[in-house]
């Protein structure tokens, strides 16, 4: 038995988290609460259960083994439920799902072990993601630990919000560190994220101290960050800090609706807009105006 911590999932094939075929670990807990959060589910360290409404066929399976007497409609009954996990293991749809689950450590190393082939072939390897991926330092460190005893490449997807000596093990033993800048203003970063920036702009400039790759993500947000005055002003910082890094511009997206809706979550922001391609290649030319190279892992 290894050690636990809380876990969204393991997605294996993942290509769009650092070089090759990746093995994506989400790890569940956020010191953040981004309005636009793709992952709900991972915003806190707690056991959640999804009900994907679109696949259910109202069988009824999971309302017969509920401990707690709730129906097919999850959502109305909410507040009762334990995270038991019950109806998931008898859902015939996987309507019922374990969004957020308890898992030890030693059994993610042994999954991770299952695609080492795929690792070798196509140089990948292991990334870190969230929620915060830093947000459990132990769990972190010892699972970065024996995956670096094993030989796998390493890559780290951060909001950049973490105890950075807590996580400097595991960070040390990073290929690439991806890490995202969500505003350069301080009051705007704390009206979006409900958190300031100040910490993450320590953290990013303390990553100089590591032998990692970094490249400074950007999610794109119309309504929110993708003016060019908040671009231009985040690629001179990167360049001043860390003149190697990169810089990766990623346009919004709302595929993050469908698990507002299996946690009975409203999702409804008109308010924030996806850049054109022209725009984000706009933006781009900034980016490498002010001196810094643009990187494209999506
Ligand atoms: S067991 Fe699954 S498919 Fe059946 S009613 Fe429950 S959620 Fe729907
Ligand atoms: S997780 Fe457990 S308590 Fe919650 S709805 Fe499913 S069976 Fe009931
Ligand atoms: S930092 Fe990432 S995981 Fe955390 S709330 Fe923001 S978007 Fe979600």
């Amino acid at each position: 038995m290894g050690m636990k911590g809380y876990v969204m999932q393991l997605q294996p094939f993942s290509v769009n988290d650092g070089d090759g075929i990746r093995t994506t670990v989400f790890l569940a807990g956020c010191p953040m609460h981004c309005a636009w959060c793709a992952n709900p589910e991972g915003c806190t360290q707690q056991l959640k259960i999804g009900w994907h409404i679109r696949k259910c066929i109202g069988c009824g399976a999971c309302a017969r083994v509920c401990p707690q007497g709730i129906g097919i409609d999850l959502n109305a009954e909410r507040e009762k439920c334990i995270a038991c996990g019950k109806c998931a293991d008898v859902c015939p749809q996987n309507a019922r799902v374990r969004m957020v689950q308890e898992a030890d450590a030693d059994e993610i190393v042994k999954q991770i072990q299952t695609h080492r082939l795929f690792y070798s072939y196509s140089g990948g390897g292991v990334t870190f993601s969230g929620g915060e991926a830093a947000m459990q330092p132990a769990f972190l460190n010892e699972l970065t630990e024996q995956i670096y005893d094993l030989g796998y490449s390493m890559d780290i997807e951060t909001c950049g919000l973490f105890d950075f000596e807590a996580v400097r093990p595991s960070l040390a033993r990073m290929d690439l560190i991806f890490l995202d800048l969500k505003h350069m203003d301080p009051a705007q970063h704390k009206r979006w994220t409900g958190q300031s920036n100040e910490r993450v702009l320590e953290n990013m400039a303390r990553l100089a101290e590591l032998p990692a790759e970094v490249v400074i993500r950007i999610p794109v947000i119309k309504g929110v960050n993708a003016d060019e005055e908040n671009i231009r002003a985040s690629a001179a910082f990167v360049h001043k800090i860390l003149p190697h890094a990169k810089m990766e511009l990623l346009p919004y997206h709302s595929f993050g609706k469908i698990k507002y809706e299996a946690l009975g979550i409203p999702y409804d922001h008109p308010e924030f807009g996806r850049p054109t391609k022209e725009e984000l290649e706009h933006l781009r030319e900034i980016v490498r105006s002010e001196g810094v190279e643009t990187a494209d892992f999506r």
